[in-house]
């Protein structure tokens, strides 16, 4: 061994990774660029920083240019390299993109400052990777190409190291291992990595959540196995769904022939920095983003699993958390066993939420649940249930080929679409990624009417209501105040009415004993369903089509209403056949269960 030493390099999560898997991806860029000199000097071989449900947030909550976030840390960050995630043909958007969006889009990033594509796709499906690896490097950056971890009866090492060799031989300048669950074990990280660094002749990085509490250890093992680098996370956004600590891993290395050479007081710094930072966010932690060995049963990924709390408490059913997650691998079976990471940990989960809050499974099938079955996300990893398939996908003919190659070029229609909104090639790519969002955002920024959500502590007392059709409003309770927003009503039988509210931004289901007076003076104006005929939604949600107008016949069963919730798009059928008499939604509204959506006599 000699003098040869085998110095493990250290990309660092924090600005991507970290915040997503602990507080709902919710940090602003006013938060990261005061510690950005201090990021710069520490040497890290590079900063994950970007990524799809970063710029999710950016657009859908904290109304910042995405683009213009990766521009300033890039200004802030000049010595490091910054890097960030790609769902192969998905991009940062949750459908598969023409090859000219993918090309295009590789091509902006790495001009805005991206220099390490991590390039993934969910079913480790390559030909879902191949066109964005060739776009990183036609456009001279670093392909990262990288493997789903997932534990199934098909995913052997064997499978793995095939899957690192085709991605060696389509050019990849590395390859990752990514955990996004915290799935892997100390000695089968040992087996995967030396089987993987026996066979390619590339940097091998291991990127694992904490979730089981494992991931230190695991880490650990794929160094001695021969593991260049690791992802971890400043420790005061470290651990549990998160990753294992920066300044823990750099201190366990100390002194060896891996040591990281990272300076530990440097990286205390900003340990303290980012400890006070989180505190600003404390309304978006969650109690499921602790350390949980049960992890290794249920596959849900850190970045999943306070979205899923979040999103089971908008539908008031934060109870039927334990059920969900049982119901996700029985999900996951059914669909060949997909690693579950975005855009199938939203596929799977939301169906296992359908599943558990309908009381029958596959009562409701989402439409993307059903692209899936199709063929439209590429190949599962191993056979699908059949009676499933069948159900859901009917007659139509199952795709086989490669998912892009049955969409067009769609770049020019892109930009067409949203023409003059758009200032850039990057804010059509923008509204690429979120159609309804993104150009609800750049239509926002074009009136000056861009606001970010609100964060606690609530400082204004000043009630926001006006008159009796208060959505909003604050109140004062000896002293102290709260927020209140009223996000919906659901039918709670004979004089009740449940009222989903938003109490200082943390939902909260409501019992009025009386409550016509307000439903009177609804601001949509929406009846109760009370006959078959009347039709409404399953869960809270908005409305992304309309498929019927007044005067149509429809048959029962007939979808006449597509639906939102959860990110997944659901339609609605009619109960009963007959002729549509009323209409009462449209593109775009918000809707809450209960309510008569589309009346049928
Ligand atoms: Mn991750």
């Amino acid at each position: 061994m000699n003098q040869l030493k085998q110095k493990v390099e250290i990309t660092d999560v924090t600005l991507r990774d970290a915040h997503q898997s602990l507080i709902a991806t919710r940090m602003r860029t006013e938060d990261m660029l005061p510690i950005c000199e201090k990021l710069d000097q520490v040497g890290f071989w590079s900063l994950e920083v970007w990524g799809g449900a970063t710029f999710d947030a950016c657009v859908r909550f904290l109304k910042e240019d995405p683009w213009e976030r990766l521009r300033q840390l890039r200004a802030a960050l000049p010595n490091t390299r910054l890097q960030m995630l790609l769902r192969g043909q998905n991009l940062l958007g949750y459908r598969h993109y023409a090859d000219d969006v993918v090309e295009a889009f590789v091509q902006k990033a790495a001009d805005n400052g991206i220099d390490v594509f991590r390039v993934f796709d969910a079913l480790n499906d390559l030909r879902n990777i191949e066109t964005a690896m060739k776009a990183v490097k036609k456009a001279g950056k670093h392909a990262q190409g990288t493997l789903c971890y997932t534990t199934s009866p098909v995913h052997t090492p064997a499978l793995f190291v095939e899957q690192a060799k085709a991605m060696q031989a389509m050019g990849a300048d590395s390859i990752a291992i990514k955990d996004m669950a915290g799935l892997l074990t100390p000695y089968a990280t040992y087996d995967l990595v030396k089987a993987i660094k026996d066979a390619v002749d590339l940097p091998l990085v291991v990127h694992s959540h904490s979730t089981s509490g494992l991931a230190p250890l695991c880490q650990l093992k794929a160094i001695e196995a021969g593991a260049d680098r690791i992802d971890t996370a400043i420790s005061s956004f470290a651990s549990g769904t998160s990753h294992p600590a920066t300044e823990s891993q750099v201190a366990a290395l100390k002194g060896t022939d891996y040591d990281t050479g990272l300076d530990l007081t440097l990286l205390s710094e900003i340990a303290d920095y980012f400890h006070e930072v989180r505190k600003k966010y404390h309304q978006f932690e969650s109690e499921f983003t602790r350390e949980d060995v049960s992890v290794q049963i249920n596959q849900v990924p850190g970045g999943m699993m306070s979205n899923l709390a979040n999103q089971l408490k908008e539908q008031n059913a934060l109870d039927k958390i334990r059920e969900v997650f049982a119901e996700i691998p029985r999900v996951r079976a059914d669909l060949g066993f997909p690693p579950l990471v975005t855009p199938t940990s939203q596929i799977v989960g939301t169906q296992a939420v359908y599943n558990v809050l309908a009381g029958q499974r596959y009562k409701t099938i989402t439409n993307e649940v059903k692209r899936y079955l199709l063929g439209g996300y590429g190949q599962p990893p191993a056979e699908v249930n059949e009676v499933l398939q069948k159900k859901a996908v009917g007659n139509e003919m199952v795709y086989e080929g490669r998912p892009a190659d049955a969409i067009a070029p769609e770049l020019y229609r892109l930009r067409d679409e949203i023409g003059d909104l758009a200032q850039s090639e990057e804010d059509v790519l923008t509204f690429a990624m979120f159609p309804d969002l993104g150009r609800e955002f750049l239509q926002q920024r074009a009136d000056g009417t861009l606001v970010p959500e609100a964060l606690l502590p609530i400082e204004s007392a000043q009630s926001t209501a006006t008159a009796g059709l208060a959505t909003e409003f604050s109140i004062d309770v000896h002293g102290e105040v709260y927020n209140v927003e009223i996000t919906g009503m659901g039918d709670f039988g004979v004089g009740k009415r449940k009222l989903y509210l938003s109490l200082d931004g943390m939902p909260e289901e409501v019992v009025f004993e009386s409550l016509n007076e307000y439903v009177a003076q609804g601001e949509n104006g929406r009846g109760r369903a009370t006959e078959p005929g009347h039709v409404s939604a399953a869960m809270p949600g908005n409305i992304i089509e309309v498929l019927v107008k007044e005067g149509d016949t429809v048959k029962a069963g007939q979808a006449v209403l597509v639906t939102e919730a959860m990110k997944m798009e659901t339609e609605v059928h009619a109960n009963v056949a007959g002729t549509v008499k009323g209409v009462y939604v449209s593109k775009g509204d918000r809707v809450t269960p209960g309510e008569t959506l589309i009346e049928i006599v």
